[in-house]
């Protein structure tokens, strides 16, 4: 993982990123655009501490400018569970991201960090979960849907809200600031670690890297890890083309899914966090190969990278 800086990041006027390291599993990144007497935020953090200490960080800047508004990018956990805490504001998802939200819930998040799975599941997800309080937590519905696209008005300032899922989720969503040549990506992209393909198809990820690119926009707010430019972009689609041709290959030759994570030699790839992502990737791509092929078992994906991880 490349090193870089927790907190607010000024990236222009009235523009500000919220990062945290080191980008890995649930550190994710926000971002704050602010007009005229009104600020729009992109996401918010994992729990209710981490959000509060990020609106604190912010507070300088939002109380000349109220959030006014509140984007989430998709449904993971980590970028929608400190919703409740901007209060009064329009909460605006996609429909798909909408739906999922109500899905996944803290219970399940905390049930995975402290319900014992033995020996090799059990410290993997609490090492990478057990820093996180998902106490207290509860996921408001968004007051306002879409679906494909809408513009919005920040005081007096354009933001483009773009859907571009199914891919790392189901409604993954950029956030585009035209006039400040910036886009948060949400997972789109992972910055210095593994992008994981929870809901595929891996066609539409690489359609939306594309997306973001044909934005050419100069700075790059990934969902995880530091900021970024269109090489960040050009090496996330690398990665899943590469993923997706192993993959396939390895499908065609009657490997298992399984099989075939373990098989793929990672090269160049293999010093990006969370490398072990390759079983879940493997695995969507073979649902989408294979309509016959068992719809995702995350804690059994869970347990397949724990002991990848400790190969
Ligand atoms: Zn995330």
């Amino acid at each position: 993982m490349p090193s870089f800086e927790k907190g607010l990041v000024e990236l222009g006027e009235g523009l500000h990123a919220y990062l945290l390291p080191d980008g890995s599993w649930g550190l994710s990144n926000a971002g704050l655009i602010q007009g005229e007497g009104a600020s729009l935020l992109v996401d918010t953090l994992f729990d209710l501490r981490l959000t509060r200490e990020m609106l604190d960080a912010m507070d300088p800047l939002t109380s000349r400018a109220p959030i006014a508004t509140l984007v989430n990018t998709h449904a993971n956990g980590d970028h929608c569970w400190g919703n409740q805490l901007v209060g009064g504001a329009e909460v605006i998802a996609s429909k798909a991201t909408a739906e999922e939200m109500s899905r996944v819930t803290p219970a399940m998040m905390r049930m995975m960090v402290s319900v014992d799975f033995g020996p090799v599941l059990t410290p993997y997800l609490r090492e990478r979960f057990g820093l996180f309080d998902f106490d207290g937590i509860e996921v408001p519905p968004p007051t306002r849907t879409f679906d494909g696209r809408i513009d919005l008005e920040v005081g007096g300032r354009r933001v483009e809200v773009i859907e571009v899922g199914p891919a790392h989720t189901d409604g993954d969503t950029l956030v585009h600031v035209p006039d400040a040549r910036t886009v948060f990506t949400g997972d789109i992209l992972f910055i210095g670690g593994t992008p994981i393909v929870w809901a595929g198809p891996v066609r539409n990820w690489v359609a939306a890297c594309d997306r973001i690119l044909a934005l050419d926009a100069e700075t790059i707010v990934p969902g995880h890890g530091p900021l970024s430019d269109r090489r960040g972009v050009e090496a996330v689609k690398r990665y899943l083309e590469f993923v997706w041709r192993e993959a396939s290959e390895r499908k065609r030759a009657g490997m298992s899914a399984l099989e075939a994570a373990r098989d793929i030699e990672l090269g160049e790839y293999a010093d990006w966090g969370a490398s072990e992502r390759i079983v879940v990737n493997v695995d969507s791509i073979y649902r989408e190969l294979d309509p016959q092929h068992p719809p995702a078992n995350v804690l059994g994906l869970f347990l397949q990278m724990a002991e990848m991880a400790k190969r």
